[in-house]
């Protein structure tokens, strides 16, 4: 039996199988020939003493005690070409999973998907980022692999379900992502890696005679007395199956107001929104590892702050520590931040969402729209940080300019235009704006405030080295659409399943990747009734 180990190691010991094969040979007082293998199940830094240190849990082998490598598999998926059709709108984490699930539950899925497959899209990030052309169907949220695929890959959750966890993440690895992620506490995979993995799962579902259609955007639901029967594609070819996984994600403006146009139920729903700060990494760092220099074995440190503003959260979202800040408008005519990173993150600068939670009332002046308020609030602050950063003129409208309105932290706090915009890591660019303008009055006195108090926090974070860049405003679905909680059948529609972060039952790839699963599971146990 291998014996179980909680131990705080240096950063270098960590990370060097051969130092803490020698760290547990001491701590067993045996000789280093001794240990057979040191397998380290969890790893997390500990930031909060001046020389950090590294919790390690580990199983630890001696010689002669039995111990095998064992690989990560893939389920055994059978051939599902004949087998019963279900149809999977979009292919983000929920849907892809979705249809792996489905597969390994010897049911057939139809992944029906509006954007380009990741090669294709690739060109399209090059247009929003160096031309600021944005296309409909193919940009940082639309496309193969979802809002997910040209992301940090952070694979953190807060669901409580590790089973559901392990079990994504270990699927994950048997499509290719480094095993390092089942170990470390805080894992992520990174923008240059994660579009293989998408890819490899694609062919994986087409191999076992599942179906993905790229280009093809769902226009319409075909419905007979409440039943759903298939989906319209924007060519006007129907699609037919009495079973529907609908994943189409927190942007699928259209969608949501598909259904409100045909009477399906929706909800509005709080969702959080504000600016994308960016520091120099090396200034996080100092802040994070109390140090001048991180060193070759401490990762570039992330940071994950909440503070309490006039009753609201005010809280970091998606930070990304060696990132780059991703232009992430899903329409012309409007503009979105969120980040990247690659899987070394070694930009040189970290970037971080900071925003506030909404209320419902907030959402007020747009309650003409119903159950869209929340949607065209979103959109509105969208539109006018677009008209603010310079689109509003006829030669940046030809050009729909994907630049920004931008200004420095303290200059934002003191309600003071900044002078200058260094370059940033947003490709498009920036303008400087006094971004009080760009949203409502209560949000940027929670923002002004809550700075402040990250500064006091945080010393050092409050500095007009940091750009905020505005706005942060798909952080999760402005829309509900409901569903059974047992059978998560939609309230009204027979056979249809809203699932993933669009429906609002999931924020984050690992969540969604759950519920994509939870669906599929549903339905096999609804046909097998
Ligand atoms: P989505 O991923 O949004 O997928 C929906 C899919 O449906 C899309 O591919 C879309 O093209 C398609 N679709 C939409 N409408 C239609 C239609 N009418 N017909 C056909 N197809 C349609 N989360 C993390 O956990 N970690 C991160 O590090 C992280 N970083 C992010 C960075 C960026 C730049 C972005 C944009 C998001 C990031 N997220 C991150 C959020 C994460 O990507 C989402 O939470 C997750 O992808 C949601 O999964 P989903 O499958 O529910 O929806």
């Amino acid at each position: 039996m291998p014996r179980e180990l909680l131990i705080q190691v240096t950063p270098e010991t960590a990370h060097n199988e051969l130092l803490l094969q020698e760290h547990v040979a001491k701590l067993f007082q045996v000789a280093v020939s001794e240990i057979q293998k040191v397998v380290v199940l969890k790893r997390s830094i500990d930031a909060r003493q001046k020389a950090i240190k590294f919790n390690i849990k580990a199983n630890v082998f001696l010689k002669g005690e039995p111990y095998s490598e064992s690989a990560i598999e893939l389920p055994d998926y059978p051939n599902v070409s004949n087998a019963q059709e279900v149809i999977v709108v979009g292919a983000g984490p929920a849907g892809l999973f979705a249809a792996l699930q489905l597969i390994e539950l010897g049911l057939k899925p139809i992944v029906i998907e509006r954007g380009k497959d990741v090669r294709g899209r690739r060109r399209d990030l090059k247009a929003i980022n160096r031309d600021h052309i944005v296309n409909e169907d193919s940009n940082y949220c639309f496309g193969e692999g979802g809002a997910g695929t040209y992301s940090d890959g952070k694979l953190y959750t807060r669901s409580k379900k590790r089973g559901d966890v392990d079990r994504i993440l270990r699927l994950l690895v048997a499509f290719g992502a480094t095993p390092d992620i089942l170990v470390e506490a805080h894992p992520h995979i990174g923008t240059n890696k994660l579009p293989q993995i998408i890819q490899d799962i694609r062919e994986k579902i087409i191999e076992c005679g599942g179906q993905v259609l790229f280009e093809t955007r769902v226009s319409d639901f075909l419905i007979k007395s409440n039943e759903i029967q298939g989906v319209v594609t924007q060519n006007g070819d129907t699609i037919s199956a009495n079973k529907v996984i609908l994943a189409t994600g927190h942007s699928a403006r259209d969608i949501f107001e598909l259904l409100d146009r045909k009477k399906i139920l929706i909800e509005a729903k709080p969702f959080a929104l504000g600016v994308r700060a960016e520091h120099p990494q090396a200034l996080i760092d100092k802040i994070q590892y109390s140090c001048d220099f991180r060193g070759a074995y401490l990762p570039p440190a992330p940071y994950s702050i909440v503070k309490q503003v006039n009753g609201r959260g005010m809280y970091s979202f998606c930070m990304c520590p060696g990132g780059v800040i991703a232009p992430c408008a899903t329409s012309p005519g409007e503009v979105v931040t969120n980040g990247w990173s690659p899987s070394k993150r070694d930009q040189a600068t970290a970037n971080s969402g900071i925003v506030v939670e909404l209320k419902l009332e907030d959402f007020k002046p747009f309650a003409r729209f119903g159950a869209l308020a929340g949607m065209e609030f979103q959109k509105a602050i969208e539109q006018k940080a677009w008209h603010l950063a310079g689109g509003s003129s006829a030669s940046e409208l030809a050009k729909q300019t994907q630049k920004v309105p931008a200004q420095r932290m303290v200059d934002f706090t003191q309600n003071k235009v900044s002078s200058s915009i260094p370059k940033t890591s947003y490709v498009p660019g920036t303008t400087s704006v006094e971004l009080g303008q760009v949203f409502p009055g209560f949000l940027t006195q929670i923002m002004r405030e809550g700075f402040v108090q990250f500064g006091k926090s945080m010393r050092g974070y409050m500095t007009n080295e940091a750009i905020l860049h505005a706005p942060e405003s798909r952080t999760s679905s402005p829309v509900r659409i409901p569903r059974d909680h047992e059978t998560l059948e939609h309230l009204q529609i027979k056979g249809l399943y809203p699932c993933g972060e669009g429906a609002g039952f999931a924020g984050g790839i690992i969540s969604a990747a759950i519920d994509g699963e939870k669906c599929a599971l549903k339905i096999a146990e609804s046909l097998s009734k």
